[in-house]
């Protein structure tokens, strides 16, 4: 297994695994490729949202493990539940997942604490590992939106390993959900994460347990210029600087969730792909109604707006053959590119032969206890 603090030795340089969400096969596809490329073990989550848009969790561990195998990736990778409630933690348990996030943050401390320790309960007997979450981020995350930030208190961390059994801790320190970070940047406190840490060494839970960082997409600013030069109407996004997720990573951040970067590049991608070849939604209902979808709403930047009115089927299985093979080959090399960089970026490429053989099949976490 490996653990944290392997992570963190490799070659003097901290590291951190690049956890980044799915909703559809081909962005599956993207993460697996960027991974190889960067000889990376990564994570490959879905959230509630992306569940639903699938009709059921197990409808996303099919569709990811048919990735998985189609592309012959043989590189420690583990699928993960991204914000779960409890109900969604008990589904996804039982359908394959090979670990799971409770996000009850919005309970008082000892509510939390409870709550996951019954999922920690149900998910330790079978391999699965558990995150949590302590204070909230800002942001919009699925429906729910936050104007504020309420940090961790590192204080606390300790104790909320020990009394719920979680393997790894979201802590809120000034990251924020969506494609608008800059609001936050200023109150980004890495000092945070330093202090958590000196507390769970004192405690000895620094080697077995280890924090995460939501809402740490960079937003790449010539993502937004394109997705605006075909027709877009985004403004004020900034995301967090690579600088400073580094400077987390240093500070003992082992998990990095990307999401909106892979929302960016898809829909630069499908509004890029439109735009130069005028008239090839015509023969498509599919591509008609992304056409349709794109230009009715600029702001659009979460793929789920636009490919909604495709059969979920269709969007689950390699679209070769169909009128989708081509913007989704395009797609699926722009997430490859951009998860192989952020690897690298990360510190995790390379890491691979390093984690000890498991395979997607056994849903064996690459970051289990
Ligand atoms: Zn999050």
């Amino acid at each position: 297994m490996l653990r944290a603090a392997e992570l963190s030795s490799l070659e003097g340089r901290p590291a951190a695994i690049g956890a980044f969400n799915v909703n559809f096969y081909s962005q599956a596809e993207g993460i697996l490729e960027g991974l190889r490329r960067a000889e990376a073990p990564g994570i490959l989550q879905a959230s509630r949202g992306a569940n639903k848009f699938q009709g059921g969790p197990e409808n996303i561990a099919e569709m990811v493990l048919a990735a998985v195998r189609k592309s012959g990736h043989s590189l420690p990778v583990c699928l993960h539940l991204d914000h779960g409630d409890e109900p969604a933690a008990r589904e996804c348990i039982d359908r394959g997942f090979g670990s799971v996030m409770l996000d009850v943050s919005k309970l008082e401390y000892d509510a939390n604490i409870a709550a996951v320790r019954n999922v920690v309960q149900l998910a330790h007997p079978k391999g699965i590992s558990v995150e949590a979450e302590l204070g909230h981020l800002a942001g919009v995350e699925e429906d729910v939106s936050s104007a504020t930030t309420t940090y961790a208190d590192p204080y606390l961390v300790p104790n909320f390993f020990d009394k719920s059994g979680c393997d790894s801790l979201a802590i809120a320190y000034g990251t924020s959900h969506g494609p608008d970070k800059g609001a936050g940047l200023e109150k980004l406190a890495v000092h945070i994460v330093e202090k958590c840490y000196r507390g769970m060494a004192a405690f000895g839970q620094n080697e077995s347990r280890f924090l995460v960082s939501h809402g740490s997409s960079t937003v790449p600013q010539e993502l937004v210029k394109e997705i605006n030069s075909f027709g877009g109407k985004m403004k004020d996004a900034r995301g967090i600087p690579m600088d400073r997720i580094q400077a987390a990573i240093g500070a003992g951040i082992r998990k990095i969730n990307i999401d909106t970067d892979l929302r960016l590049g898809i829909t630069a991608t499908f509004r890029r792909y439109l735009a130069e070849h005028p008239g090839v939604e015509r023969g498509s209902a599919e591509l008609a109604g992304i056409w349709k979808a794109l230009d009715g709403s600029p702001a659009a930047v979460d793929p789920r707006d636009y490919l909604g009115h495709i059969g979920r089927a269709l969007l689950r299985r390699d679209p070769r053959g169909t009128a989708l093979e081509e913007p989704m080959r395009l797609v699926r090399e722009r997430v490859a590119a951009h998860v192989e960089r952020l690897c690298r970026e990360f510190g995790s490429a390379g890491l691979a032969p390093r984690v000890e053989g498991h395979s997607f099949d056994t849903m064996a976490s690459v970051y289990l206890r």
